[in-house]
């Protein structure tokens, strides 16, 4: 339920509707605006209509949220949020570039990976050290070694880190070594991680699951921010369809549909949406098109020996040319890059 108070509603008033909310077992909200406050009410919509709001002098009107998703709605918050960590600002004015290997393989190849895209422009650095692989037989990832060499590449670069936790027992060490916490696709409706990640307040980068609805997405981010933890990030990777000649079909619907529905940032994963390195430039140019607040790209200077997702991978040169002709598309697209 949305509460939106009469202009000259005081703050006295706003506190006696809220305790009266949370009297009834419910979840109030506080949204001051600049012309007038509103509050919302989370819960049983039986023992909501019970409490009628509506008879309060000062309540202007009482309107149902009509999303299953509450607190991520636009609905709930019409501007638009900003997730940071370091020195990236996701969701604001600039158009974010996260780059990095898919997995961490070593000290060399996470650093000199981490300058190149660092110096073309990147605001944060991308590298796995917990990875899902679909066959056991594949590089699981360097583990704990792995979040070490990401926190040493952002101490000697500055670059904040994005990294998947794959289990809530990792959520320590991630914590320790990584500032933004990356839910992978195949874990998007792993609720226990959900709830872990939202109690830890550490931003998200909550991926599409693979044959996930953009409703059940956003109900996955609803887990999160209801846990505690507002700084999500959602990211469009590709979803399975009929399709054979890429890896995953781009859905860049999905990012349009979000930015009307929710308030929370979308960035876009060319790299797993496609899965074909050539694909990776035209389709982030679409996406900074379409609206996404940002990408995350795999990059590696030596794709041909990657441990994992080479094939899909941008060199060292292609990172600096997507910068390039991303320019254009992000200006146009009112942002800066
Ligand atoms: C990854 O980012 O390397 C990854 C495994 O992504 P996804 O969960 O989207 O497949
Ligand atoms: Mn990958």
């Amino acid at each position: 339920m949305i509460i939106v108070l009469k202009p000259n509603a005081t703050e006295e008033q706003a506190k006696t509707i809220l305790t009266r909310i949370e009297e009834a077992g419910l979840k109030p909200l506080y949204m001051p605006g600049v012309e007038r406050i509103v509050l919302g009410a989370l819960g049983d919509e039986r023992v909501l209509q019970q409490l009628h709001l509506d008879a309060y002098p000062c309540v202007e009107t009482v309107k149902p949220i009509l999303t299953k998703y509450k607190m991520v709605s636009r609905e709930v918050q019409a501007h638009d949020t900003v997730v940071r960590f370091g020195g990236a600002a996701i969701g604001g004015e600039k158009f974010a570039v996260i780059a990095g290997p898919c997995s961490v393989e070593s000290e060399s190849q996470l650093m000199s990976v981490a300058e190149v895209v660092k110096k073309h422009g990147a605001v944060a650095l991308r590298g796995g050290a917990y990875k899902p692989r679909t066959s056991p037989y594949d590089f699981q990832g360097m583990g704990l070694d792995g979040l070490k060499l990401l926190k040493q590449a952002n101490q000697q670069l500055g670059l904040p880190t994005v990294s998947e936790v794959m289990e809530v027992s990792q959520m320590d060490a991630m914590c320790e070594y990584i500032d933004c916490l990356q839910i992978g696709a195949r874990n998007m409706q792993n609720y226990a991680l959900l709830k872990a990640v939202g109690e830890s307040k550490k931003p998200v980068l909550l991926k599409r699951g693979l044959s996930a609805t953009i409703e059940e997405l956003l109900l996955a981010a609803e887990y999160i921010y209801d846990a505690g933890n507002p700084n999500i990030i959602l990211c469009e990777r590709g979803i399975r369809t009929y399709e054979t000649a890429t890896r995953n079909t781009l859905d860049l619907n999905a990012v349009a549909v979000l930015k009307q529905r929710t308030h929370l940032p979308v960035v876009v994963d060319p790299s797993h949406g496609t899965g074909v390195r050539e694909l990776v430039i035209p389709l982030s140019r679409a996406a900074a098109a379409v609206g996404a607040d940002g990408i995350i790209v795999e990059t590696h200077l030596n794709p041909c020996e990657a441990l994992s997702d080479g094939h899909q991978a941008l060199t060292g040169p292609m990172f600096e040319q997507l910068m390039q002709e991303l320019k254009p598309f992000v200006e146009a697209a009112g942002r800066t890059l």
